[in-house]
């Protein structure tokens, strides 16, 4: 391990961390496994995978409609998880935290149901440039079905959301700014906050996405103030298959529920049906309840580590990386915004990503090559994709070395 390394690990115990995390003994082709894919989906802590095995091996049973035991159990277990949830973000009531599929669950969620209650033709809604796919096209979709008009706030060379542009988007039309917090392709942190401010000065409601950002910082949707906020569990080390979608209740109070079936009804007459109250109204069917207890377990297992400690770490981790890749010639870096989550997008002049990643994923280190599905932003420089390292608080200084190492190789390879 370098120097530089030595001294920035203090306040995290890496090694023991990584302990936590089986699949980090994997060797791919014979070479012991750099995850540096965090972007994509985060590995699980060995107390998440015991937690869905305890579940499945010995608790299993379909929560909110059984009086015997292990139905009671397993409802109390979920509910504990939402509560867990809503102190992790810093929710005012656990009426306000709905379990979803994911952040793409969430976002046609809110697109459909809020989409039926406040849009109509000639309304539009703002995105930024570097939206993830999934913030994109559930609103051209509702912007289809209501003859809305999207609006786009446009990125500088940097990555950095041009905030006079923003600003001059709103008119009496707008009805959603529906943003991310952080870009999983440049790997900017947008200042939301504000950005929010400026929404509600001119009472338009706002939707955040943090798929990007709730692994990588503190959460506090209060103080955010945001109307709506999404993520998804595998992307915060829970499972796959389940997230969140928070909402102010008085705005969940007033949105229709965009899925019928059990669980989301009061009352079930074929002449009128009545709704079950929050946040039970958006849970149609028989919910992913053994994801969403060991997403509360994922959630407490980070709170455990500190999310202070992470901030501090990753900040090392990313600027290592950075300076390290910068002194490989013809490697240009997309995304270099002052505040950033640990991800970097870059390519090197000459090499294609795909090839690049192959040789890579041959000394057993795992990036992501492409549009991070992303396709504006690749867009925006003209390129067809790139190659990105996303790190986490497990990953270490030497696996960064070793990155650099197989970038170089790749480099001499393929040139
Ligand atoms: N938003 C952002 C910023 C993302 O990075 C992703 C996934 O990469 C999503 C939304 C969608 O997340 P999921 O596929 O888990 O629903």
């Amino acid at each position: 391990m370098s120097i530089i390394s030595e001294q920035k690990t203090d306040s995290l115990d890496v090694n023991r961390i990584r302990q936590d995390f089986p699949v980090l003994n994997t060797l791919v082709h014979k070479k012991p496994l750099v995850y540096l894919d965090n972007g994509a989906t985060t590995q699980k802590p060995r107390i998440v995978i015991e937690k869905l095995n305890e579940l499945y091996q010995s608790k299993n049973s379909s929560i909110h409609r059984g009086v015997h035991t292990l139905s009671e159990n397993m409802t109390g277990e979920y509910e504990n998880a939402r509560e867990i949830v809503r102190k992790f973000i810093n929710a005012r009531s656990s009426n306000e935290i709905v379990f979803t599929s994911g952040a793409t669950g969430s976002i046609n969620a809110i697109a459909f149901s809020f989409g039926e209650k406040f849009i109509k033709e000639g309304d539009e809604i703002i995105i930024s440039e570097m939206e993830h796919h999934s913030n994109i096209v559930p609103w051209q979709m509702l912007c289809e079905r209501k003859k809305a008009k999207l609006r786009i706030i446009p990125f500088d060379e940097n990555g950095e959301l041009m905030q006079h542009e923003f600003e001059l988007l709103f008119t009496k039309k707008t009805r959603l700014l529906a943003l991310t917090q952080a870009s999983n392709s440049l790997g900017t942190l947008n200042p939301v906050k504000e950005m929010i401010r400026f929404a509600h000065d001119h009472e338009v409601p706002v939707m955040i996405d943090g798929a990007q950002a709730i692994q990588h910082g503190h959460v506090d949707v209060q103080d955010l103030n945001c109307d709506f906020y999404v993520f998804s569990g595998h992307k915060v080390f829970g499972p796959t298959g389940i997230g969140v979608l928070y909402g102010k209740e008085a705005m969940l109070d007033v949105l229709p529920p965009y899925q019928g079936g059990g669980d989301m009804v009061d009352c079930v007459k074929f002449e009128k049906t009545t709704y079950n109250i929050l946040p039970f109204k958006f849970e149609a069917g028989t919910s992913n309840y053994t994801g969403a207890i060991a997403l509360g377990t994922a959630l407490q297992y980070v709170d455990s580590i500190g999310i202070d400690a992470i901030v501090k770490y990753e900040k090392s981790l990313l600027s290592y990386a950075e300076e390290k890749l910068k002194k490989i010639e013809g490697l240009d870096i997309y995304g270099t915004a002052e505040n950033k989550i640990s991800v970097l997008s870059f390519l090197i002049q000459g090499l294609h990503p795909y090839d690049t990643g192959m040789i890579l994923d041959k000394m057993g280190i795992a990036v992501r090559t492409g549009t991070h599905c992303t396709q504006p932003v690749m867009d925006h420089f003209k390129i067809a994709g790139t190659i990105r390292a996303s790190m986490v608080f497990y990953n270490t200084f030497e696996e960064l070395d070793r990155l650099v190492e197989g970038l170089v190789k790749a480099k001499e390879m393929l040139s």
